[in-house]
């Protein structure tokens, strides 16, 4: 999380409209589809609607209480806000939030009812991705369906809309939506060959204890 106060949000704001120009530039999003927020300290700052990733200034992000209070009023912020706002509410983890509106995981989400663990990274996202049931866009609905199918988990796909990742930081929530649409694509190509295998839960598990082992040896 960014540290708070003036210089903390400052550089956020900058990072966001560098993510928004990332989304467009890896094909995460078109124009001024998906939306990314950071959370620094009690308030969150987050894209606005409708301003075109190539076009957005730092002085364009919105800053909300996490009440969803609107503090800076310039522009108006992203209508997936109460999304967002309730993947921070729910989860400590989260620090940071990126919507994409990525075709492979669109794709997947309007014929399956998740991603399967066909790769053992899926691991980095929590084990196999949920699709949440649709709901309209930016509604309280939508944002309750996202923050249940995150349970155990930093990814979610909404089904015939999109994904969300969270992550410790933007960095890593952005990551996350990378590997997510990766693996949605793999899973497409594995699918040409008919019906892939998949890790069992046990495997998946492993993968995690050595990671964790691996992880630790590093430090000493
Ligand atoms: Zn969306």
């Amino acid at each position: 999380m960014p540290s708070s106060g003036p210089d903390g949000l400052q550089a956020a704001r900058a990072q966001l409209v560098g993510y928004g120009v990332r989304l467009l530039a890896d094909g995460l999003a078109l124009g001024s589809a998906g939306n990314v927020s950071v959370r620094v300290g009690d308030i969150v700052a987050i894209t606005p609607s409708g301003i075109p990733y190539a076009d957005m200034r730092p002085g364009d992000v919105c800053v909300v209480a996490l009440d969803g209070t609107e503090l800076a009023a310039s522009e108006t912020p992203s209508s997936e806000t109460p999304m967002h706002l309730a993947i921070y509410a729910r989860y400590a983890g989260a620090a940071a939030v990126v919507h994409t509106h990525s075709p492979e995981v669109i794709a997947l989400s309007a014929s399956r009812p998740e991603l399967p663990a066909i790769h053992y990274a899926i691991t980095g996202l929590g084990g196999p991705v949920r699709v949440a049931p649709y709901r309209t866009f930016g509604s309280a609905g939508l944002a309750a369906a996202a923050v249940d199918a995150l349970d155990g988990r930093s990814a979610v796909i909404l089904r015939n809309h999109g994904a969300v990742t969270y992550g410790r930081n933007l960095a890593q929530a952005y990551d996350r939506a990378l590997l997510l649409e990766w693996l949605a694509r793999t899973y497409r190509m594995a699918l040409s060959y008919g019906e892939p295998a998949t890790l069992s839960a046990a495997e998946l598990d492993e993968v995690t204890a050595e990671t964790r082992r691996r992880r630790y040896g590093e430090r000493r």
